[in-house]
């Protein structure tokens, strides 16, 4: 019993709270909030936000009013420290919250470049609304964006600078882009888009300085020896789980805040959950730590669920989105570890989906403008049942069949 306390108002964080009003939770709910805005979506920030004139409002999940109705108290300001033995947070305005559980829902911060000017105001990253506003704004003053890391966040920004009008080069270290997320055969597709959109895509090579005159960015250096002129650089070289909380506190981490498959911390009154967490997934084996809305918010319900008296492992199915210029990319399942790839359709047609196999056990399926192959493969998992290599790879096989 006693208030629930959520550190961190993103996805996660407004996820549990919602969720557990929802499942008739009476207590009190108090929602830390370091970011100066309601809670919000954060995957429109590379996509259609930054692309279009729309007010912050349009990214909020909630009006202030769901708040008040709720009776969620959203509390501007950062943890600062928690207290287990007394089961209360101290936050940095000095003020002190007592718990009954503490939920960690603190997600992750960009991983920074560490190359001289690389804190110049022209040198930009995307977490928050903050950052897309202020490309949003910068953007039209600028003509040559070099990107760095050909991530999902970096190509996303990629192929709006490019609708934009800017020149745009994007900066690789490996040999493909998304290249820990996707299959070659999606990264090769993208790789084709993006250079057919003009984008110029360098792979293999990394920044080595940045160059500026008169605190203004000039262009960028990279490790083969070239030189790209650019007035805004853009980072987007992955992101670090927010784990100082936890560990000033005593609690295990690793990768991320360690937590059991009911997202519990080695604190029985203490749960971290979404990007900041590092799960133990007996489906899976092992533990994850995702950086997904949908791992945070299935996250969320599972955890709302636990402290409203329905507990249940964590066992959700993964799967993630892009939108890139005019494809959309669609992920079911995880697909680390394949040994065999199947495509059905014709990347030549721009549709087409990879299924991933390990042995003949379907992993996931990469989609490309494809969705019903995705809502397929998650509605499959659901049942737990899979298709063979061969279905995959025949157009005639009816998915649908093979659901009923
Ligand atoms: P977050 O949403 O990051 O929320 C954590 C919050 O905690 C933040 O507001 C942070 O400031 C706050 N916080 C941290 N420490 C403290 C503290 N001590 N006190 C108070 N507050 C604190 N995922 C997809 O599935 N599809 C997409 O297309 C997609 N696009 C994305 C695009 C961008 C630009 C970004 C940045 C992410 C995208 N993601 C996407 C990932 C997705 O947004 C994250 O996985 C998700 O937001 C994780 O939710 P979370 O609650 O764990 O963390």
């Amino acid at each position: 019993g006693g208030p629930v306390i959520i550190v961190g108002a993103g996805h996660g964080g407004y996820q549990v709270a919602a969720s557990l009003r929802q499942a008739g939770f009476s207590e009190r709910i108090c929602l830390i909030n370091d970011e100066a805005h309601l809670p919000y979506q954060r995957p429109p920030l590379s996509k259609a936000y930054i692309k279009g004139s729309a007010g912050p409002e349009s990214l909020m999940f909630r009006p202030e009013k769901f708040y008040q109705d709720q009776k969620i108290e959203l509390i501007a300001g950062r943890a600062a420290s928690i207290d287990r033995a007394g089961h209360k947070v101290h936050l940095e305005s000095g003020e002190t919250l007592a718990y009954g559980h503490l939920v960690l829902a603190t997600g992750a911060r960009n991983r920074l470049l560490d190359l001289p000017n690389a804190n110049l105001p022209d040198v930009r990253y995307l977490r928050i609304l903050d950052d897309s506003e202020a490309l949003r704004k910068i953007m039209p003053s600028k003509t040559r964006a070099v990107i760095i890391g050909a991530g999902f966040i970096g190509l996303e920004f990629a192929s709006t600078a490019r609708i934009k009008g800017l020149e745009v080069d994007v900066l690789e270290l490996a040999p493909r882009v998304m290249a820990r997320a996707v299959t070659a055969e999606v990264s090769e597709y993208f790789q084709d888009r993006h250079r057919e959109a003009g984008i110029r895509i360098h792979l293999g090579v990394q920044a080595t300085s940045i160059e500026a005159e008169g605190g203004k960015v000039t262009g960028v250096s990279l490790s083969d020896g070239r030189h790209l002129p650019a007035d805004l650089v853009v980072v987007g070289v992955g992101v670090l789980p927010n784990i100082e909380l936890a560990v000033e506190a005593g609690l295990p981490v690793a990768a991320g805040i360690i937590v059991d498959e009911y997202l519990a911390t080695a604190d029985p009154d203490i749960s971290a959950i979404g990007d900041c967490a590092l799960f133990a997934s007996p489906r899976f084996g092992g533990s994850l730590r995702l950086e997904s809305v949908q791992n945070a918010t299935d996250h969320a319900r599972c955890l709302a669920a636990r402290l409203t008296g329905d507990k249940k492992p964590y066992d959700s199915h993964p799967w993630f989105w892009s939108d890139q210029g005019d494809d959309k990319l669609q992920i079911a399942g995880l697909t680390t570890g394949y040994d065999r790839v199947v495509l059905r359709g014709d990347p030549a047609k721009k549709a087409f989906s990879a299924f991933c196999y390990k042995g003949d056990k379907l992993l996931g399926i990469e989609s490309i403008n494809r969705a019903g192959d995705h809502m397929f493969g998650r509605r499959l998992q659901g049942m737990d049942r899979t298709i063979t290599p061969e279905q995959a790879a025949d157009e005639s096989f009816d998915l649908k069949g093979a659901l009923a």
